[in-house]
């Protein structure tokens, strides 16, 4: 019913955060817990929801870091602006500047250029 609102990466942070259930345990010297299945299922639950690219959206995250849900929290959310829109051209700009960032002057495929 909502008119389209631009959905960012600030909604997809919020989202696996919340499913990845952080929490201290309170027993354990406040050893931090959390729920994660090595995969991204919760990224793709929200992809799916959002009508966004879930294969453009994971290597977006892969590309920044982030191999699984938990790792986009750990990993992701400090490189990536949370007012980035999650769209098609952000998606493809913020993967490559992820790669850029973390493999600079990466000459892997010996592309000339
Ligand atoms: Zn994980």
């Amino acid at each position: 019913m909502s008119e389209s609102k631009t959905v960012t990466m600030g909604d997809l942070f919020d989202y696996v955060e919340k499913k990845c259930d952080f929490h201290q345990r309170p027993g354990l010297h406040g050893k931090t817990t959390w729920t994660c299945y090595g995969d991204f299922r919760f990224t793709e639950e929200f992809c799916k929801a959002h009508n966004l690219d879930f294969e453009a959206v994971k290597e977006m995250l892969e590309g920044n870091g982030g191999y699984c849900d938990c790792e986009i929290i750990f990993n992701v959310v400090d490189d990536v602006s949370r007012e980035t829109p999650l769209s098609s051209e952000e998606i493809k700009t913020t993967m490559r500047k992820g790669l850029e960032r973390r493999f600079p002057q990466g000459d892997e495929g010996n592309d000339s250029s």
